[in-house]
């Protein structure tokens, strides 16, 4: 099972070549890094956000329900003070006067029109205050241009109910700024219906309290009619903000959705996070937005320590690993550069046993190991030793040489002696002839000794293939031939010797392997001309053999007598 699981693990880990060591060891230290910290980093990382996100979530509701309730409570006592300045005496009575057309009408709007003059002046929300009558003309007003305001077209209807009339906000031109109209039913002290009295409001306290809500923070406050014109903005110019939209999606976002709910958009490629608070007598809403980098600015700043500190801890634990494999890698290198010596031949290896525990194991039973082989090898040297000494004597009790199958030299001797000895006997002559293979050493180098083996036997068949039955060949030494010719004089000696010397120049070579026939250098000395006894006889045929590797090889020499 485990096995199995090895198996699979190698496998995987090959495909991606992770084939050492080392490698391993660091994927363990970088997972081991990463799986955590990457863990706890993500929690803290969405923890945060999550808390940062209600957080923002409360600041910019705050600043939107306060600033709407603001919005409702001026609204309401501007309603309020129109209503108590339309139940003034000096205004009801002199406007019916002046619609019944009691005295002279126009002293008695004057009276009027002060009024509203003084009004106008202690009321810094009031652009301007007049009067209209059922049919909607200016009766009296308190300045000397009025605003030439479209009411709405049931304004008749919604003064008999008592309700006050409220318009949209627009630009006015002449004064620079932005308006809105109010008005409420005038009635006489008996009840009748006489006109509305009008005014066009600023939004200077309105605005005053946007930017107290914005001061010093990086949030954008405004007022926003459904269609998704801005009446009144903290970051833009009153004039702008009328004039430009909201983008449709967005205006859609706020007037569907739960009011006071978190948004979050992008309009003029800007990301942001907003909640819009309704403003219920108007339909218009108070939003209050951040921008999105701005909100969360704090979070990239733990997003990026926890990054910088992850790589460190990276950086760290991988310096750690590598020193560890380094502790593995080390041992078993030496382990491997031994096992090579030991296969070079090379048994004097001898490893320190390090940690860790299964590598030092292991060094250990390789040492042992190599001990072993020391001493196989050192019984099988003495072993061979012992074989080669016992091939010596069997090699000197034998009468013949193991490659060419010719006689050996011990057994020459024994043959020259008894030759010796016949001619003492019978007094018949009888010749010796030395055969030394020329540059031979040359040969064996170029070939190999094996070859060199090959090339004797075959001197050695030519001999024997050269010579008459009585005729008795030996090898000598190491390419040496020594030859006994009995009964041959000088004369017939050197013809055998001739044509020995033809044969081996023109039979060693071999086409089918490209190599050149060898020639061989021949010393003639025939008994007892050229020596009374066996061991001059052997000496002279050398030194004529060595003249004729002098003169040149490949030739035959006589000893001279
Ligand atoms: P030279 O013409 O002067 O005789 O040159 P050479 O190289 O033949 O003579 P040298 O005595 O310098 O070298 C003889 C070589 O014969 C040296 C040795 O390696 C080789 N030899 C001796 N015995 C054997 C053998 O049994 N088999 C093989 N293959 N080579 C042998
Ligand atoms: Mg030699
Ligand atoms: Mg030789």
């Amino acid at each position: 099972m485990l096995r199995l699981l090895e198996r699979i693990l190698s496998l995987f880990l090959r495909t991606l070549h992770l084939d050492s060591v080392k490698q391993r060891i660091l994927i363990l230290a970088v997972l081991a890094t990463l799986i955590p910290t990457g863990t706890t980093g993500w929690l803290l990382y969405s923890q945060n956000k999550s808390a940062l996100t209600g957080k923002l979530h409360e600041e910019l509701r705050s600043a939107s329900v306060s600033i709407a309730r603001e919005f409702e409570l001026w609204l309401k006592e501007r309603v309020y003070e129109l209503r108590v300045f339309s139940g003034s005496y000096e205004l009801s009575e002199n406007v019916e006067k002046a619609l019944r057309g009691g005295g002279t009408r126009a002293q008695v709007l004057r009276r009027s029109q002060d009024y509203l003059k003084s009004v106008q002046n202690k009321f810094s929300d009031y652009e301007d205050l007049f009067v209209l009558d059922t049919t909607g003309a200016v009766i009296v007003a308190s300045a000397k241009q009025t605003a030439r305001v479209a009411l709405p077209h049931d304004w008749q209807k919604q003064a008999r109910l008592d309700q006050p009339i409220l318009t949209g906000a627009h630009w006015d031109e002449g004064r620079g700024k932005t308006v809105m109209t109010v008005a409420v039913p005038l009635k006489t002290a008996n009840g009748r219906f006489l006109g509305v009295l009008a005014a066009t409001l600023n939004f200077g306290s309105m605005e005053a309290v946007l930017h107290q809500w914005s001061q010093g923070q990086t949030r954008h406050l405004y007022i926003v009619k459904p269609d998704g014109t801005r009446v009144l903005s903290s970051l833009l110019a009153p004039r702008s903000a009328l004039t430009t939209k909201l983008p449709e999606q967005a205006t859609r976002t706020f007037f569907a959705g739960e009011p006071g709910e978190l948004a979050q958009l992008n309009y003029d490629n800007l990301d942001v996070l907003a909640v819009m608070q309704q403003i219920p007598r108007l339909g218009w809403g108070v939003v209050a937005e951040k921008n999105y980098e701005d909100a969360y600015r704090a979070l990239v700043n733990i997003r990026n320590v926890t990054l910088i500190s992850t790589s460190w801890l990276l950086m760290g634990v991988g310096l750690i690993a590598y020193l560890l494999s380094l502790t593995i890698i080390g041992p078993l290198t030496r382990l491997t550069e031994g096992a090579a010596r030991v296969a070079g031949g090379d048994l004097s290896v001898e490893i320190t046993a390090d940690p860790p525990r299964e590598i030092e194991r292991l060094a250990t039973m390789f040492n042992t190991m190599v001990a072993y082989l020391r001493e196989a090898q050192q019984e099988l040297t003495s072993v061979n030793l012992a074989l080669n000494e016992r091939n010596q004597t069997l090699e000197a009790i034998s009468s013949t040489d193991a490659l060419t199958g010719l006689h050996n030299r011990r057994h020459m001797r024994e043959t020259l002696n008894a030759e010796v000895s016949r001619h003492q006997r019978h007094g018949r002559s009888f010749s010796i002839m030395m055969v030394d293979v020329d540059h031979f050493k040359k040969y064996n180098d170029s070939y190999g000794h094996p070859e060199g083996d090959v090339l004797l036997k075959k001197v050695g068949e030519i001999l024997q293939s050269s010579l008459r039955t009585n005729d008795f060949a030996a090898r000598y030494g190491g390419e040496e031939f020594l030859i006994l010719l009995p009964d041959q004089d000088q004369k017939g000696a050197i013809e055998v010797a001739e044509r020995i010397r033809q044969r081996i120049a023109t039979e060693t070579g071999d086409e089918a392997n490209k190599r050149q026939a060898v020639t061989a250098s021949l010393g003639v000395a025939t008994f007892p001309e050229s020596g009374r006894t066996a061991d001059l006889l052997l000496v002279n045929a050398d030194a004529a053999l060595y003249r004729a590797k002098n003169n040149g090889r490949n030739r035959v020499m006589m000893a001279s007598a």
